[in-house]
């Protein structure tokens, strides 16, 4: 059937069909470089990378664009705090930033253009709204959009016309339906901006960028250049974006170039703790690298934020990272028996090969179907339930347990839930070596009990050891969750 995805602009599951061919441009709002971004943020970030993959999996050539808000209220705010100027404080972030995606497995997008490299396209895009009296200079100096100047405002999140306040203004970056009214394009100077460096001169006045201009200008430049295009396939973000911040776009770019913006537009719903929406305002923060600092496996945590569907909130708990732990641990002792199982195979004929076949459309099917990703992982498991039960009866070919991990590992490409292998540092390599000759030579003297104390020695560190025909293999167990991350409070 192909693939489906739901459009809020018109609130339906549509098949999807980009608008050029084989590839695909997709806008996934980033980071405002303020502070470290919460897992709330990489939520999104990761029902987006699933995506990403899910369309690169299906052949498309994906052009990604990921902006890094460096310039809006709260990163001015957050630098005046910090007595520094505005590209220091948020230097430190962007770093931050790559550092989570990096643990965190996501895919890195095609480019992340920083705000504050595009406030000439940012002007441009004003003067063409100012040229076609979409946008107005009020008298604080600041240029504004005129919604209702702009016909198809209000569409994609359907505010009622009724609820648009034409005429009155509104300044700060991020509002609620309630101000639903002129917003602005490009604020004056003040004097704090000035102060951290967050000003730049333009034809209309000395000032900097609203946020909602940031998103519309770097999008259309960076498809312009790579495509010649002006409308883009995806655009995505989370659930909050969509008003004021797409609303706000769509009103940018379509008024400046009278095309289309976006063809569809995706966004994924909260993560929560304790019921409420993660948020720094409301104090409840748990971020990339509280869950790193915490042992948690990047592993656990994708399989935590795909095991709800990206549409529904996400509750996160210690049980549900824990359950996430659990199958994660399950997911890479299989993928281990399947490598074993293709060198240790003979040549009966078995049903693997029949339940590979099953996993890689249903896999499809389910991520086809709007991203269902609680039901792509489903299939995954039930895959190891069957293969388990074929190699179980003990007869199964080599080959057949080869490609069964060939088809296993392309959905785990996609998926990317496999645990990370831990790597073990040299003294801790000494150190096993040395405990397990001690074994061996307490179990050649059938002292026993020694050797079971070695072996008791070697798990408290993490060390799993397995008896061979070639002698003792060892490797060093994932890193498991430990509790209090629902507990947990932040003051950031
Ligand atoms: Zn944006």
């Amino acid at each position: 059937m192909g693939l489906r995805i739901y459009n809020t602009l018109t609130r339906r599951v549509e098949p999807f069909e980009p608008l050029h061919g084989g590839r695909v441009t997709m806008y996934t709002c980033g980071p405002t470089v303020w502070n470290f971004a919460h897992i709330g943020n990489f939520r999104t970030f990761l029902f987006e990378d699933l995506l990403r993959r899910h369309l690169e999996s299906l052949g498309y050539e994906v052009f990604q664009v990921m902006n890094l808000t460096d310039v809006d209220d709260r990163t001015i705010g957050a630098a005046r705090e910090a007595g520094v100027r505005l590209h220091d404080h948020t230097a430190r972030f962007v770093e931050a930033f790559f550092e989570d995606c990096d643990y965190l497995r996501i895919k890195p997008a095609s480019v992340y253009p920083r705000a504050t490299e595009y406030v000439r396209p940012m002007i441009e895009l004003v003067e063409s709204l100012l040229a076609r009296n979409l946008a107005y200079k009020g008298d604080d100096g600041s240029v504004y959009f005129a919604v209702d100047r702009f016909a198809a405002y209000g569409r994609l999140s359907q505010v009622e016309k009724r609820e648009l306040k034409a005429g009155s203004r509104i300044a700060s970056d991020d509002y609620t339906k309630e101000d639903a009214r002129d917003f602005a394009l490009w604020k004056a100077a003040s004097p704090a901006d000035e102060a951290v460096g967050a000003a730049w001169d333009a034809p209309f006045g000395r000032g900097r960028p609203g946020w909602h201009l940031e998103c519309s200008a770097i999008a259309l430049t960076e498809i312009r250049k790579r495509y010649d295009v002006e409308t883009l396939d995806i655009h995505a973000g989370g659930v909050d974006l969509v008003f004021p911040h797409h609303e706000n776009e769509i009103a940018q770019s379509e008024g400046a170039t009278g095309k289309q913006f976006c063809r569809y537009w995706m966004h994924g719903e909260f993560l929560t703790i304790g019921g409420t929406k993660m948020s720094k305002r409301f104090g409840n923060t748990l971020t990339a690298r509280d869950l790193r600092e915490e042992g948690v496996d990047a592993a656990a945590a994708r399989m935590l934020c795909y095991s709800t569907h990206y549409r529904q909130q996400l509750s996160f708990t210690d049980e549900a990272l824990q359950a996430a732990t659990e199958g994660v641990r399950r997911l890479g002792e299989f993928r281990d028996r399947l490598v074993e199982s293709a060198r240790a195979g003979g040549d009966e004929a078995s049903a693997l090969p029949r339940a590979a076949l099953n996993l890689e459309s249903e896999f499809r099917e389910r991520l086809d179907d709007d991203l269902n990703a609680p039901q792509a992982v489903a299939a995954a498991f039930s895959f190891v339930r069957d293969a388990n039960r074929e190699l179980d009866a003990g007869a199964w070919s080599a080959g057949e347990a080869a490609s069964a991990l060939r088809v296993f590992d392309r959905v785990m490409d996609v998926l990317d839930v496999l645990p990370t292998p831990v790597a073990a540092d040299e003294q801790l390599r000494v150190w096993v070596e040395d405990r397990l000759a001690a074994r061996a030579a307490a179990r050649k003297a059938r002292d026993f009990s020694t050797a079971d104390r070695i072996r008791a020695d070697l798990a408290e560190r993490g060390i799993e050891v397995e008896d061979t025909a070639k002698g003792p293999r060892w490797k060093v167990r994932s890193p498991a969750a430990r509790g209090g991350a629902s507990s947990r409070q932040s003051d950031s």
